[in-house]
């Protein structure tokens, strides 16, 4: 049954292996004060102290190390609203690969400079008007360069996987498991580990409330395309789910829910001033639900995933401000 879906555990397991020299093993983080609140046992993984600032180094790194050398001689191209072109570029450095990516002209100044310093050539389009896979193929054509597209993709998928991986290996068997979601190769590849490695353990993805196509084709059975959600959670402007992460979805996940802007700045806040890191409103999501008391965590084991940490300091301020 299992052949049918486009990762298993095992591509897990072997994605790991192959980018462990590359990738940071993240720390996981504990607050007293989340723990008091819940009244469960709060694991937070920290991918915000990954390369390029988010988990996605972890997919990027795993697709470009299985491209053919003659794929590699001719590069890459993807399109993203930020970190996977950040982690895309990075990796292409690191293994002296061309990487050309097309980014929305609204990305974040931060994300864009952070591109373009590791060496990514980039591209601009209008995310309210155009459509990013089309240029995305249309480059791939006419260059002869690989599509890494930034979450459907089994490759891409298999290595989002390996941070709860690594969270289980080191804390141990899980009651529940929150993942932001935006397309879903986090939260695919994330079920997948965790049902191998803990199969009691509830997996829950967490969306922007503004942009819940996920909850509802994960009720539906169908996946749902919305016009890009206004959030400030730019890391899940996403439209919807993929071919390959929602069958890995429907199967493994057990609930999508959503949280407002409001609570992912609170959380952010939380995160700053209690336990002393910057987390990027996307990497929130997770976390921002745990802590929201609408679920009864009393006594649990809880793993929190929290995505990346990539925001211009500005709007970082202006969102503390505001709070
Ligand atoms: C991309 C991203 C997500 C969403 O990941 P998907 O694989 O698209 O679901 C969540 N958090 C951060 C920080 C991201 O960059």
């Amino acid at each position: 049954m299992s052949h049918t879906f486009a990762i298993q555990y095992d591509d897990i397991a072997s994605a790991h292996q192959r980018i462990a020299q590359f990738v940071h093993a993240t720390p996981v983080l504990t607050s007293s004060l989340a723990d008091q609140q819940t009244g469960a046992h709060l694991y937070f993984k920290c991918e915000n102290f990954q390369g390029s600032g988010a988990f996605k180094f972890r997919g990027a790194c795993n697709a470009l190390l299985q491209l053919t050398d003659s794929q590699k001689a001719r590069g890459v191209v993807t399109f993203s609203s930020g970190n996977h072109a950040q982690a895309i570029a990075k990796a292409a450095h690191l293994f002296h690969i061309r990487a050309v990516i097309v980014m929305p002209n609204d990305a974040p100044a931060m994300k864009v400079a952070a591109t373009k310093a590791y060496g990514g050539e980039v591209i601009f389009y209008d995310r309210y008007s155009e459509n990013r896979e089309a240029i995305g193929q249309r480059l791939a054509d006419e260059q002869g360069l690989s599509l890494i597209p930034p979450y459907d993709h089994p490759h891409v998928m298999a290595g989002q996987g390996s941070s709860v991986k690594e969270l289980i290996d080191e804390v141990g068997a899980l009651d529940y498991l929150f993942v932001p979601l935006g397309g879903g190769g986090l939260l695919s590849g994330s079920a997948v580990a965790a049902k191998y490695l803990s199969p009691t353990c509830k997996v829950i993805g967490v969306e922007p409330e503004a942009g819940n196509d996920g909850q509802r084709s994960f009720q539906s059975g169908k996946i749902v395309h919305i016009e890009t959600p206004k959030t400030i959670a730019d890391g899940a402007q996403t439209q919807h789910l993929g071919q390959h992460t929602f069958p890995v979805i429907q199967t493994f996940v057990d609930d999508i829910v959503t949280v407002s802007d409001q609570q992912l700045v609170e959380t952010m806040r939380f995160f700053a001033s209690r336990m002393k890191i910057v987390v990027e409103p996307t990497g929130c999501l997770g976390a921002a639900y745990a802590m929201s008391g609408e679920l009864n965590l009393k006594e649990r084991k809880v793993g929190v995933l929290v995505s990346g940490g990539n925001i211009d300091l500005n709007k970082f301020s202006q969102l503390m401000l505001d709070a």
